[in-house]
Formats: C-alpha cells, sequence, structure tokens
C-alpha cells in the first residue's frame, strides 16, 4: 500500500489519494446492499492528463483498476474487487454548451441532473431521464449506454451521444467532440465506448446531443385490466398525437408495495387496477390538453382504459413520477428478491407476463411478483420478491432459479438478459452461458485489441 501511495503522489494532490477504509467504504456498496467489494486504495483524479498518468502506471506496475461515476449501477460493475478505485466524481464540470449546435460538452462526473438544468437554462432539453438522475455520472450513463424512460422518442444513451474524449487503456487518449451530426470516415470509434462498462477506456469527456425544449408537459395516470391493452393504447396514442414522450408501467403489486412503503404516496385512482400506466405528453402545439383528452375519452369508450387523471400542476406531475420512481425503494423493506432488466419483443409481453408468473410460483409458491418500467420499450423490471412469511435466507436458495427460469422464457420469446443496466459482475455468469459464443469469441477479440494487460474493469463479461 505505502508502495502504491508513492507512486501515486508523484501526480496527484494528497487529498486526491484516498487509503483511510472508513472513507472509502461507501464507494465499496451498492445502495440495495447487493454488491459489496475491496479496494487497497481510491483515486479522484481532476484531468484527462491526470487519468492518463494512472492508466499508463496502472500498465506500468501491473495493477488493475476499476472505474466509478456515482456508484447508481445495479449489476455491481462500479465496485472493485480488489483493484484499485478510480472515481470520476471531481471531473463534473459542465464545459460548454452550444445552443445553436444543440450540443454540451461535458466532464464524465457531471451528474446527469445538472446537465438537463444548464440545458434548460440554455433553451435546450436533455431527454434522458431515470429516477438516479441525481447522483448518476455522463460517464456511468455512456458506459451502461443507459436507458430510462424517454427511449421511444428520443433514444438511449447512445442515441444522445455526438462525441466522447476517453483515455485508452494503453494510455493513449481517443479525443472527437466535435457536434457531427454526419461523419462517416471510417468506424464511428465513439462507439465501442458507449455501453462497454468501463472495460475499454476511461471517459472523461462527452459532446451531448441537446433537443428543443417543450413547452407543456402532461402526465396521465391510467387503470388497465391486462397487458394487451396497454399495447393496444400505446398504438392507439401513437397513430393519435406525435407528442407521448413516456409510457410507463406498475403492476399492482408494485403499485400495493409503494402505498404502504413509500411515506406521503396515494393511488392516483379510485380503485386499484391489475396495472397503473403512467403517460406523459411534451409538446409545444397550441392546446395539447384538447387532443390529451380526446384520446383518453376515446380509450374510455373503446374499454381500453378504465378510469385516467390528467396531472393539474407541476406538483401532481412531480407526485405521479415520484410513484414510478420509487419503485425500487418501495420494495426494500419487503426484503429479498430476485430481480429482472428484462426485455421483448412488444407483442411477447402477455406471454411473459402470464408464463413468467406461473414457473415463479411453481418454484416457490406465494411469491409476489413486483413489475415495473418501460412497457412501452417491451423493458420490464420484473422482480419475484419472497413470500411475506418466508425468511431472506430462505428464499435465497430459490434466487438462481428463478432466475435462470425466467431468463429461460425470455430468450425462448426473443427477448434480452438486459435491457439496460449492463451485465457487469452480477450477470457475467448466465451472460456467458447464454450468448453465442461467436458473440463472446468478438467481444474477447475487441477487448484484446484495446486492452492488452487487462487492466481496466478486468472482472466484468468474463470474470
Ligand atoms: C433508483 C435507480 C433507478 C435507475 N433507473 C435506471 C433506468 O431507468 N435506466 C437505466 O438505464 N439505468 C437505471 N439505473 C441504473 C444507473 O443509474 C445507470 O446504470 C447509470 O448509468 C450509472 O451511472 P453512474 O455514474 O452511477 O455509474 P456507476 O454506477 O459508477 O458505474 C456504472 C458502470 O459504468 C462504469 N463507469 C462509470 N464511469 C465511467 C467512466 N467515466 N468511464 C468508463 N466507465 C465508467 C463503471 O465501471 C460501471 O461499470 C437506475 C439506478 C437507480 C439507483
Amino acid at each position: 500500500l505505502q508502495n502504491l501511495i508513492e507512486i501515486f503522489a508523484q501526480f496527484l494532490e494528497p487529498k486526491q489519494i484516498i487509503a483511510e477504509q472508513s472513507e472509502i467504504a461507501q464507494y465499496l456498496r451498492e445502495w440495495r446492499d447487493r454488491y459489496f467489494g475491496q479496494t487497497p486504495i481510491m483515486l479522484l483524479p481532476n484531468t484527462t492528463q491526470e487519468v492518463q498518468k494512472i492508466i499508463q502506471t496502472a500498465n506500468e506496475y501491473g495493477f488493475k483498476i476499476t472505474t466509478q461515476g456515482g456508484n447508481t449501477g445495479l449489476v455491481g460493475g462500479q465496485i472493485p474487487q480488489g483493484e484499485v478505485l478510480v472515481c470520476l466524481k471531481n471531473m463534473n464540470q459542465i464545459i460548454e454548451t452550444r445552443p445553436e449546435d444543440d450540443c454540451m460538452i461535458v466532464e464524465a462526473g457531471a451528474i446527469l441532473e445538472n446537465v438537463q438544468n444548464i440545458a434548460k437554462e440554455n433553451g435546450r432539453y436533455f431527454p434522458l431521464s431515470l429516477a438516479s438522475q441525481g447522483s448518476a455520472t455522463i460517464g456511468g450513463l455512456v458506459s451502461t449506454n443507459a436507458g430510462g424512460v424517454h427511449v421511444r422518442k428520443y433514444g438511449m444513451m447512445r442515441a444522445l451521444i455526438m462525441g466522447l474524449e476517453v483515455v485508452l487503456p494503453n494510455g493513449e487518449i481517443y479525443q472527437e467532440l466535435s457536434p457531427l451530426r454526419k461523419d462517416n470516415t471510417g468506424y464511428d470509434l465513439k462507439q465501442f465506448f458507449i455501453g462497454a462498462e468501463g472495460t475499454l477506456g476511461i471517459i472523461t469527456k462527452a459532446c451531448l446531443k441537446l433537443v428543443a425544449q417543450p413547452k407543456h408537459i402532461q402526465v396521465c395516470m391510467v387503470g388497465f385490466t391486462d397487458e394487451q391493452a396497454m399495447i393496444k393504447a400505446l398504438h392507439f396514442i401513437e397513430a393519435n398525437c406525435n407528442f407521448l414522450s413516456a409510457f410507463e408501467m406498475i403492476n399492482q403489486q408494485a403499485l400495493e408495495f409503494g402505498l404502504k412503503n413509500l411515506i406521503g404516496v396515494k393511488n392516483p385512482l379510485d380503485k386499484i387496477y391489475p396495472y397503473l400506466g403512467l403517460l406523459e405528453f411534451s409538446s409545444n402545439a397550441q392546446n395539447p390538453d384538447a387532443i390529451i383528452e380526446q384520446i383518453l375519452g376515446d380509450l374510455l369508450e373503446d374499454n381500453i382504459i378504465y378510469d385516467a387523471v390528467i396531472s393539474n400542476s407541476i406538483s401532481q406531475v412531480n407526485q405521479f413520477w415520484n410513484l414510478r420512481e420509487n419503485m425500487s425503494a418501495a420494495q426494500k423493506p419487503e426484503g429479498r428478491a430476485a430481480k429482472h432488466d428484462i426485455s421483448i419483443p412488444i407483442s411477447k409481453i402477455p406471454q411473459f407476463m402470464n408464463n413468467a408468473e406461473l414457473a415463479a410460483q411453481e418454484i416457490v409458491n406465494g411469491a409476489r411478483i413486483a413489475a415495473f418500467g418501460h412497457i412501452s420499450d417491451g423493458n420490464i423490471h420484473y422482480d419475484v420478491a419472497r413470500p411475506q412469511n418466508m425468511e431472506d435466507d430462505d428464499f435465497q436458495e430459490f434466487v438462481p432459479i428463478i432466475n435462470n427460469k425466467i431468463h429461460d422464457i425470455v430468450c425462448a420469446l426473443g427477448g434480452s438478459i438486459s435491457a439496460e443496466h449492463g451485465i457487469g459482475i452480477g450477470r457475467a455468469k448466465e451472460f456467458q452461458a447464454r450468448e453465442p459464443i461467436t458473440h463472446l469469441n468478438l467481444m474477447k477479440t475487441i477487448k484484446q485489441s484495446f486492452d492488452k494487460n487487462n487492466i481496466l474493469n478486468p472482472r466484468i463479461y468474463f470474470n
């Protein structure tokens, strides 16, 4: 340890080198207590050149690195298992906002919510939005190709990246930060780093795509009795207006956890339906409310929805979103759960929900299925919580069996076992078991050609 401190002290200030375990502890624990780690030392670089020096030093002395942003990742990729921890949280500056080019250049440690606010102050909108936006950093969001609630309209993080600066595992710097919308000069190299979970380089800056600021945002809560109705509603709404910006779903069990465990949360509808839908409309049209009311009226008349409430103030918009965004927190007091971040073709959602529930109940009778998420992307957070009267430790032995079965069902329906959270360390074994060998070999070839000493995030994908 003393040697490491001496090495880093050659180019970092003492306050950038944290060796005191009590200070590091919070960075070694994932907030749901699903992943814990260890590290001899944590480094807090302030500049790209310092990141470069750290990587050069790692190559020289043969130590491994795990990179961390806001520590909100849900698959443990940011939690070191003995590697040196490099945390980008000090590199959080908004370098430049260019409204005319519809872009913004930021450091990788910039917090998403700050980016959204600065875009707004400049009359623009950065549409990536997720419940962790108060802590998640741009570097982490790029590295996990984060999704969130606006994917159907605006795309995942990949669609919002115009350029990147990355320190490569060999210590060189890749930099392409210009806001070009078209550039076909050879491979689009930035794509390698988006969604690579920090395995191919440390992202230090990003050029983000901004869009027009919507003038009216309206949120409606609606009741559905089944999945088929949600799919019909989605297509009906999109056929009748072009400003649906989010369509989220909460099933009855997830709502009941929310009503029980979240402070100050109320059911927005008079009754509890099998599914609660959250519809967000973002528009610059003159009178969007009339269009929204007409659409909801038609859906009610056709018995596709059974009740609807439209937000009447900004605080109600926030209240509705608050319920949806706190679904993970609402589950925590209910104990152990087998959690899944799956996606399937939208047409297969009813079949998935049916097959998955039957399978889960067959494995653990009385398991409680809390499902919620981005239904308009076919992306469901499908959580199987332990029966009320079972101990966490007793349920734990069923977790891998449930995971395996749910993922079998997903794969049989042509879906993905990781829609938006990535593989990290938590899904590595299942990923290796299920991914075609050709894909795995291609990924190993790419990793080897970028990082021949395997120094960056070495436990992700292939631990
Ligand atoms: C309440 C809650 C809700 C969430 N909702 C969503 C959601 O709707 N959609 C969604 O996609 N995700 C969601 N997430 C997951 C999480 O917020 C994202 O994975 C986010 O992108 C991680 O950002 P971070 O800065 O916290 O990264 P970290 O957790 O610190 O790291 C995540 C991964 O990125 C790597 N990494 C971090 N910074 C860099 C960098 N500068 N260069 C290279 N690699 C780096 C890490 O090594 C790790 O592999 C949610 C999380 C929480 C806690």
